[in-house]
């Protein structure tokens, strides 16, 4: 049996979209609200001090949470992925990950962070279920570093974050790092000189135009190809099958036995075909594409008394209706542009 096929088996129903593809993967935005305002993302001069973000009432509670994600099980989802807006903000995530992880079905629990506070919660993770972690880190270069997270620093606590992760067993330990051009890319090589035999995979994510805010120019792209061709020229490479069907990494292994890096192309290589990820905001909307300009919103229907039923039926017409592939379409759709997309801290990476 294929490993497509074998999907399909744990997806009572086989529940497909327009294109085919199944519903595997959750991502889950805990919190709106982050410590830091890299431009690419959430730029300060949209994010200010007086920028309205969610109330608590406003954000899913983490019971709504569960049940959401219960239901969505049952429509074929098996993997987690906690992220923000920075999700360590959110009080008490352990317990939220307990309950998930709880969940009979879920059979994979991470979680995506800046690393800032990771530190002092990694023991909390762990012990609650949380499988691993994801620490977004862009440069070593303090300056870059610096200017990268909006002013806010945070590098030691991020690597402090990273040890500590290891030593609560979150591995294997992925680094991400977005490239652009004049900003960090002369600083890729030192990132993996670093991480080069230590376990933690570093994973390099080619600049995206998520929302509306972030002065996306494809100039500032640096191209997984170019990236790969200067990687291999320090040390040499070899490709990698992906660990799972519908990896979004090109991984390739370090012929002297260092390793693996990776690389996220949706730019220049998109992989909408096997896209299988849904992803709900802080307050409770459904959204099927990271690019997309609507969602469902769910938040109302669980306070207004919906049953399991009606909530099961709105969510399978949803993704029978996807047919997503924004990054496929790149071009055309931002030529085309009128409809706003949604803002990445919202929803998630
Ligand atoms: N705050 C957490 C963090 O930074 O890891 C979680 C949320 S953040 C939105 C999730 C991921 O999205 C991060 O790895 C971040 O680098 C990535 N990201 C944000 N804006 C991006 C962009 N314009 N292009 C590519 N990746 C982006
Ligand atoms: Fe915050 Fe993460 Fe966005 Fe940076 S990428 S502003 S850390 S949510
Ligand atoms: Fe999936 Fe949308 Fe990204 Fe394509 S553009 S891979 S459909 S999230």
């Amino acid at each position: 049996m294929s490993v497509r096929d074998a999907l399909t088996a744990r997806a009572p129903g086989g529940l497909r979209d327009r294109r085919g593809r199944m519903l595997h993967d959750l991502r889950i935005s805990v919190m709106d609200r982050c410590n830091f305002r890299c431009p690419y993302c959430m730029p300060r001069e949209t994010f200010h001090e007086t920028y309205r973000f969610l109330g608590s009432r406003e954000r899913l509670s983490f019971d709504e949470i569960v049940r959401l994600a219960r239901l969505l099980v049952r429509l074929g989802v098996r993997k987690l992925r906690l992220t923000g807006g920075e999700p360590l903000l959110r009080p008490n995530l352990t317990d939220l990950i307990g309950d998930l992880t709880a969940i009979e079905g879920i059979e994979d629990v991470a979680l995506t962070t800046n690393g800032t506070l990771l530190a002092k919660y990694a023991f909390e993770l762990r012990a609650a279920g949380l499988q691993r972690v994801t620490v977004s880190l862009d440069s070593l270069d303090p300056q870059v570093f610096m200017r990268m997270s909006g002013g806010f620093g945070g590098l030691e606590e991020a690597l402090a974050g990273i040890e500590q992760a290891a030593r609560a067993g979150l591995g294997p330990i992925k680094v991400n790092a977005v490239v652009q051009r004049g900003v960090n890319d002369h600083t890729v090589l030192d990132l993996l000189e670093r991480f080069r035999g230590t376990g933690v995979i570093v994973r390099f994510i080619e600049y995206m135009d998520v929302g509306n805010r972030n002065h996306w120019r494809r100039d500032a792209v640096v191209p997984s190809r170019e990236l790969l061709a200067r990687i291999g020229a320090r040390w040499p490479l070899e490709p990698l099958q992906p660990a799972y069907r519908g990896e979004v990494a090109e991984r390739y292994g370090f012929t002297d036995g260092a390793g693996e890096v990776g690389f996220i192309s949706s730019v220049t290589q998109p992989f909408c075909g096997d896209c299988t990820r849904a992803r709900l905001s802080s307050d409770g909307v459904l959204y099927t594409c990271l690019f997309a300009t609507q969602g469902m919103p769910l938040r109302d229907r669980l306070r207004s008394g919906a049953s399991d039923e009606d909530l099961l039926d709105a969510l399978r017409a949803l993704w029978r209706a996807r047919a997503d592939n924004y990054s496929e379409q790149r071009q055309e759709a931002r030529a085309a542009e009128g409809a706003r997309k949604v803002e990445m801290f919202y929803i998630g990476g």
